[in-house]
């Protein structure tokens, strides 16, 4: 009892949420005596549901990625049907792996926005019911803080991440564009070459959608705003309320043409999208390429110059600020946007 109390006080000390993933599966592979325990991220996309590896504890050490690192080449989900069955019906799912000799069981991570992972405890023999418990509780600590880490890296109205987040996790972002993990150059393929981009969007007009309607239904255009960019974009593109109307989206991508591709599609979105009693809303956005040696005002101030550019162009629609200044439709930013603080 002292042993697992000794994990549960070593697991609540971190608020960082790749630590805590670390030591859950720290204290399952040492209390269950697994041989090997594996934290999967679920990813979905259109194609169907993606597995990423993100926390491995083994006989050969613990390894784990931070939440703005990739983790592992992300496998459909068909390819493993215990993971599968387990995402699906959000159960409890346990296969014998009969060539390989062990027990394979793979625990759904569920917390309020849906299953986010697999925990998968790879072991000789079945877990008896005392381990299956351990296993549990730990899973239940394990939710409950993250869903209180939610609570604090979260925009109350829209459930996106909010500014705080951005501003401790870009500089995330920024720290492994600029320097790259062995593990990172290893793993380099042609399509991990992607670069890192930032967007603005604003609403246009939306102080008229106040006075016009009131500051509810305001609100309630930020709120389906925010599901219109939860369904557009991919679930590894971040996505942060920056204030007021004004959102933030961090996407890697390979090209240009792909970064437009994304963020044109959620423009479309929102022109298409009949708001109740509103009718039409739209939105301007202004995005630009991260590079490593970026400060993060410098990388705000180029896409809210973009921003500007579509404002002024007449709204609903994308400026790259990349492609403004090629044109020479706008000079190279010499100062940091007065308005930003925090940094
Ligand atoms: P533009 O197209 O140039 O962006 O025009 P705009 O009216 O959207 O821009 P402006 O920045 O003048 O107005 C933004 C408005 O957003 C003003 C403010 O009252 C409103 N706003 C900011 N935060 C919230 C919020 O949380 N809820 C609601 N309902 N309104 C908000
Ligand atoms: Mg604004
Ligand atoms: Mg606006």
């Amino acid at each position: 009892m002292i042993h697992v109390l000794k994990h549960v006080e070593s697991i609540t000390q971190h608020r960082d949420r790749s630590l805590l993933e670390a030591g859950v599966a720290s204290a399952l592979f040492e209390l269950v005596k697994a041989k090997e325990v594996n934290l999967y991220k679920v990813q979905s996309e259109e194609s169907g549901h993606f597995l990423e590896r993100v926390t491995h504890v083994g006989q050969d050490g613990l390894r784990f990625n931070s939440e703005f690192e990739p983790g592992s080449d992300p496998v459909p989900v068909s390819t493993r049907p215990e993971m599968q069955a387990c995402v699906e019906a959000a159960q409890i799912v346990r296969r014998h792996d009969e060539a390989g000799g062990v027990f394979v069981h793979c625990f759904p991570i569920r917390v309020e926005r849906g299953v986010l992972g697999v925990l998968e405890v790879i072991c000789a023999a079945p877990l008896d019911d005392d381990d299956l418990g351990t296993a549990e509780g730990f899973l239940g600590l394990y939710r409950n803080y993250l869903n209180l880490l939610d609570y604090s890296e979260r925009d109350t109205l829209t459930g996106l991440r909010n500014r705080k987040t951005f501003d401790e996790n870009i500089g995330k972002i920024l720290g492994n564009i600029a320097r790259p993990t062995d593990d990172d150059k290893r793993r380099r393929r042609p399509e991990d070459s992607h670069q890192h981009w930032l967007a603005v969007v604003d609403v246009d007009h939306f102080k008229r959608v106040n006075d016009q309607f009131g500051h509810l239904y305001g609100d309630e255009v930020l709120l389906l705003l925010a599901r219109i960019m939860r369904q557009s974009f991919r679930q590894q593109d971040k996505l942060f309320r920056f204030g007021g109307e004004e959102f933030v989206v961090v996407l890697r991508a390979a090209t240009e043409a792909e970064v437009h591709r994304a963020l044109e599609r959620f423009r479309r979105a929102v022109e298409d999208y009949n708001f109740p009693q509103i009718g039409r809303v739209t939105a301007s956005i202004g995005y630009t390429m991260i590079k490593p040696e970026d400060t993060i005002p410098e990388i705000v101030g180029r896409a809210d110059d973009a921003l500007y550019v579509a404002k002024e162009n007449g709204r609903n629609q994308l400026a790259n600020y990349e492609a403004l200044l090629a044109e020479g439709m706008i000079s190279v930013r010499e100062q940091p946007s007065g308005d930003i603080e925090l940094f």
